[in-house]
């Protein structure tokens, strides 16, 4: 998809130039003459001033919002919302608007460095570089290579493992917003260590504790489109508007959009939802499963 240059566009372009090199060559600018040069061989994907786009993924959170990268001159430019992903449906939350911010840092490390005598840090070159990583490689095949990546699960991260079976080493993942807990709680109710997706479009009531779902759980901008959807006044929905509790401590994004704020002292929403159930099946308020007995005991210290 590209966005031509109009004739608008063309002659500011132009005007600002024409200005910028008046004042330059008046002496009063404080930054320095810079050259304008045209591509000696010119990427097929790229005109001087027409953006291309990119389809690609957000890599800020586990969520994977599909992103429209608006390119000019070889320079991500925007990000915006890929309307084709079903995650986000085009949209994006500000974490993903901002992923441009982590690409320009200008902390970002941008070259190989290496440790020299004095125990810091200066830059190599990608060929030195190169042929260091493969000297200390060949020497450590077969010894317990580890290969430490985020969240690798394309492409990108069979390459790593084939790579790394092919030195006797291993890959290790590290998810900075690991959801091990929730793995495992779903392991020991449902048998099943996976990350639950939730169909807030279709919720009739929600009841968070402590989930801060529309601010940065799981999958936030799939979960806003969702609740959109279900907290809206809509005559067509044959479930009417959902109601929507948020117990938890801060009046966050996910709070200030509740029905009804619950605002539990911090670390005391599981306590209270686990004095809900022993109401709940003490009190015989709600039909529960069969083996649910099991229960009974572990609940009873927690009646309110
Ligand atoms: S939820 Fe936000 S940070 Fe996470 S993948 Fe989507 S846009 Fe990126």
């Amino acid at each position: 998809m590209t966005d031509a240059l109009d004739r608008r566009r063309f002659l500011k372009v132009l005007g600002v130039t024409g200005a910028g090199a008046a004042a330059a060559s008046c002496g009063i600018g404080p930054e320095p003459t810079e050259r304008l040069i045209p591509y000696l061989v010119q990427p097929e994907d790229q005109v001087p001033g027409v953006a291309t786009y990119y389809a690609t993924t957000c890599r800020e959170c586990a969520a994977g919002c599909g992103v429209r990268v608006r390119v000019r001159e070889g320079r991500a430019v925007k990000l915006e919302g890929n309307p084709d992903s079903p995650i986000n449906r085009g949209r994006l939350c500000a974490r993903g608007q901002a992923a441009l911010q982590g690409l320009y840092n200008p902390d970002r490390v941008p070259h190989p460095m290496v440790r020299n005598a004095n125990g810091t840090f200066e830059e190599i070159d990608w060929d030195g570089a190169i042929q260091r990583l493969e000297g200390r490689v060949r020497e450590a095949a077969g010894k317990g290579i580890v290969f430490l990546t985020g969240a690798e699960r394309s492409s990108f991260g069979d390459l790593i493992d084939e790579w790394m079976k092919q030195v006797g080493g291993r890959r290790l993942s590290y998810e900075p917003f690991g959801f091990e807990a929730l793995r495992a709680g779903n392991r020991m109710t449902f048998g099943t260590a996976a990350v639950p997706t939730y169909d807030f479009a279709n919720a009739k009531y929600v009841l968070s504790f402590g989930a801060d779902f529309l601010d940065t759980w799981l999958s936030p901008v799939e979960f806003q489109n969702g609740f959109a959807q279900s907290h809206a006044f809509d005559g067509s929905r044959p479930a009417g508007m959902a109601k929507y509790v948020y117990v938890g401590p801060r009046l966050s994004l996910t709070g200030m959009n509740a029905d009804e704020w619950v605002a539990a002292k911090p670390g005391t929403e599981g306590l209270l939802a686990l004095a809900m159930a022993q109401v709940i099946m003490s009190q015989h308020l709600a039909r529960v499963p069969a083996d649910a007995s099991r229960l009974v005991g572990t609940l009873s210290a927690y009646s309110p």
